[in-house]
């Protein structure tokens, strides 16, 4: 095995990592305080409008773009990126901003997802970082990878597609009127952001506290619950492998633009012994690259295109990763 890939991208999810959470301290002498914070605890009284926000430190980020991955809105000091693009598409539908104010986002969501596909996982994310960093101090205690059962792995599939569905089908019903009146759409408004564990984790690694806890209603009460869960579920990723990853509604929205991306993952399988290497060893459990018997391109909806399967197969030129058709790494 060569793990010549991995150690680069360890070093490019580093750099990344320093950049994303810790990029506002050096390019924003002057923070502007946009919004009131929120401390933890307190209850919400106003209702959302586009001039706040809510259980934020209130900062404007650097950069106003959305790139595909969890550049999270909550990251202290407001962050280098604006946010992820979940959280674009959840704010801009409740506000029903307009197609031709959104469009330049989106046209740049889709260029850059269909340049790299999932790549943005495997090597850019800080939340797919963190889990990498905790599976990499679990073998530094010998511990052992818990493998997550087939059926499971579809449980969690399929959550991660509900968790999209639900997340921007509630961020378009909560501006109807019967529901605003009643206070839901205070409640609920950026829903998954509200379980997402980067809005807790991010401010926390930048000094500032996040809002733990929210007792203004049962929903609100709801809403924390679910969020410690998820949190919790973020950190039984000591245990497995990109854990959070197979259940990311951000993740989920990228995957249906993977497959044609310009980022391949690609097998000749005349060369390939079936020794099932490149699936023992995907963090996320991926069987396509192992059983494909006929395609060449073998890049799965799911893949974070982290090529540990590409470096760790054992036959030569059988897996191979290329960019726009270049190659960029082999077996
Ligand atoms: S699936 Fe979600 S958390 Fe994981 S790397 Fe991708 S965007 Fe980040
Ligand atoms: S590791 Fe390589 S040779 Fe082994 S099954 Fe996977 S693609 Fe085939
Ligand atoms: S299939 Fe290969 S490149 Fe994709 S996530 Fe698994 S190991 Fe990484």
């Amino acid at each position: 095995m060569n793990p010549r890939i991995t150690r680069i991208r360890r070093l490019v999810q580093v750099a990344c990592f320093g950049l994303l959470l810790y990029g506002a301290f050096i390019w924003t002498p002057h923070q502007i305080e946009l919004f009131p914070r929120i401390e933890p605890g307190e209850p919400r009284t106003t209702l959302y409008a586009e001039d706040r926000i809510l259980w934020v430190s209130g900062q404007q980020s650097v950069i106003e773009l959305y790139p595909p991955m969890l550049a999270c809105r909550f990251t202290a000091r407001g962050g280098l990126f604006k946010g992820c693009f979940l959280h674009f598409l959840s704010e801009n539908i409740t506000w029903k901003t307009s197609l031709k104010i959104l469009l330049p986002h989106i046209l740049l969501f889709v260029a850059v997802v269909f340049l790299f596909g999932r790549a943005w996982c495997g090597w850019i994310c800080p939340l797919g970082a963190m889990t990498d960093f905790m599976n990499g101090v679990r073998k530094l205690f010998g511990g052992a990878a818990l493998r997550v059962p087939r059926s499971l792995n579809r449980f969690f599939g399929n959550l991660a597609q509900f968790l999209l569905i639900i997340s921007l089908g509630i961020s378009a019903l909560i501006v109807l009127p019967a529901l605003g009146a009643s206070g839901v759409n205070d409640a609920l408004y950026l829903v998954y952001c509200q379980i997402c564990p980067a809005r807790l984790a991010f401010p926390l690694l930048g000094g500032v506290n996040p809002c733990w806890y929210d007792t203004t209603n049962g929903i609100t009460i709801f809403m924390t619950i679910v969020g410690w869960l998820f949190l919790g579920f973020f950190f039984a990723g000591f245990l497995v492998p990109r854990l959070w990853c197979r259940v990311c509604a951000v993740g989920a929205f990228m995957s249906y633009f993977n497959r044609g991306a310009l980022f391949t993952l690609e097998k000749r399988v005349p060369r390939c012994s079936f020794c099932g290497t490149c699936e023992r060893v995907c963090p996320l459990d991926i069987e396509r690259v192992y059983r494909e018997r006929e395609r060449r391109i073998v890049t799965d909806a799911d893949c974070t295109l982290c090529l540990r399967c590409v470096e760790s197969c054992p036959e030569k030129d059988c897996l191979e990763a290329k960019l726009v058709g270049l190659r960029v790494a082999r077996s």
